[in-house]
């Protein structure tokens, strides 16, 4: 029998309740054998995540101040679920061990890791699944990068020793044997370290959203979900701004040919968004998959008739690019101009030292900054067979006024960039979710 890994969200077990959702997919297939818990979520607006709690329990300690203020809450929480539950494993006195550690100079990874430990203790118990301590086998190198394939090696074999196990997310140990944690959202990426160590069939990544929507819900309101991306696709779109995973998650089981699926545990049987390698079993609806974009770009146009036929013309423009310690987002060219498209808060402290090398080292006829463009990416494998796509899309954008400022399309066909005026970005984006999807 084939193996899911599931990763659970902070919001998929907030509370008891939660818990017992999470159970109920669990035993909804047998297949569900590696659990990957976040630490305990929001239960309602403004509540605190456990995580976002530990991290100012560390802080106060640091400071000298009194840190139960937000290790209290810490202890309720966890005390709260296991009483709820009736679970068996004393979290009391793993607290314990935790405020002993904290005072004994254990770091801030170590105390901002105490959320997903604990969650997965009372689940493990909870589960009646092994408990496994990615202390144990989620490895740092000296120079704190992951170091996947000591990781993979020790934990594809510790998983063939257990059937049903919980492991927890976010952390795992330095080369000093001290614990270390992922960037913020990291549970993704221990779910995903978990699939390609255990042959996984799929990794399940259960949140609070059905999956992927087709553009950002506060500029389309009633966006549709994606049912079908492709990995690549993912990238396009997370690249310009879309954000559900973790960007690092994406790696391990990309490599490893396991699709991710991203389902709601409010929702169980939606069936979310599958990403996979390419061959996908339904296709979607639309010729497009989904929009992305971004604010806050510049585009430099360095423009000299014959620019075309002058050697090294490209490399020098870059060569001053790379030497004020900046890098390009986009490239778009035409005959006589090139045009380097930057993000504006990183070109703003060097933007004179910049103007000033460029004309130095291509003299052109004239340079000229376009601020305040957003960039707006229409990204769909549908679109590579689909003639008179672009023409559907810039059709859209000039019906709604908006005046296209740059366009890039890679060879691979995958997506369409054009830049906008910020004022236009909201308009343009709804322009092209129209045309593609409806209303
Ligand atoms: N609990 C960690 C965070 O809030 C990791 C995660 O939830 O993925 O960032």
């Amino acid at each position: 029998m084939g193996k899911i890994v599931t990763k659970f969200g902070g919001s998929s077990l907030s509370d008891a309740g939660q818990f017992r959702k999470v159970k109920a997919i669990l035993d909804m297939d047998p297949r569900r054998a590696y659990v990957v818990p976040s630490a305990p979520g929001r239960r309602f607006d403004n509540d605190e995540k456990i995580t976002d709690l530990l991290y100012r329990t560390y802080r106060l300690w640091r400071e000298g101040e009194d840190y139960m203020q937000a290790f209290g809450p810490v202890c309720d929480r966890f005390l709260g679920i296991a009483r709820e539950l009736g679970l068996r494993v004393d979290i009391e006195a793993r607290l314990a061990d935790i405020r002993r550690a904290l005072e004994a100079g254990q770091g801030e990874d170590y105390c901002a890791s105490r959320g997903e430990y604990l969650n997965g203790l009372l689940l493990a118990d909870y589960l009646g699944y092994d408990f496994l301590d990615p202390e144990a086998f989620v490895f740092f190198g000296p120079d704190g990068a992951f170091d996947s394939e000591r990781t993979n090696d020790t934990l594809t074999a510790l998983l063939s020793e257990h059937e049903r196990a919980v492991i927890p997310g976010f952390y795992g140990v330095g080369a000093d044997g001290r614990i270390r944690t992922f960037s913020r959202g990291g549970s993704d990426v221990t779910g995903a370290i978990v699939a390609r160590a255990a042959y996984a069939d799929l990794y399940e990544n259960w949140t609070d959203v059905c999956g992927f929507l087709m553009a950002d819900p506060h500029v389309v309101p009633d966006a549709k979900t994606i049912r079908n991306i492709t990995y690549r696709e993912l990238r396009e779109l997370s690249y310009m701004g879309a954000t559900v995973l973790h960007e690092d998650s994406v790696f391990p089981v990309h490599r490893a040919g396991i699709p991710t699926n991203i389902r709601n545990t409010n929702q169980p049987l939606e069936r979310g968004t599958l990403i996979s390698h390419g061959a996908v079993e339904e296709e979607n609806p639309y010729v497009i998959t989904g929009i992305a974009g971004r604010l806050g770009f510049s585009v430099i146009s360095v423009e000299k008739a014959m620019m075309n036929s002058e050697h090294g013309f490209g490399r020098r423009v870059l060569q001053a690019v790379e030497e004020c310690g900046l890098s390009f987002e986009h490239l778009p060219t035409g005959i006589d101009t090139m045009c380097v498209v930057l993000s504006t808060a990183e070109l703003e402290p060097v933007r004179e030292r910049l103007i000033k090398r460029i004309m130095s080292l291509t003299e052109p006829d004239t340079l000229t900054i376009y601020d305040d463009m957003g960039i707006i990416a229409t990204v769909g494998r549908g679109m590579v067979h689909n003639p008179g796509t672009a023409a559907r899309l810039f059709t859209a954008l000039s019906r709604a006024h908006v005046n296209v400022r740059m366009i890039d399309q890679g060879s691979s066909e995958l997506s369409i960039l054009v830049g906008v005026d910020c004022a236009d970005f909201q308009p343009a984006v709804r322009a092209i979710y129209r045309e593609f999807v409806g209303e």
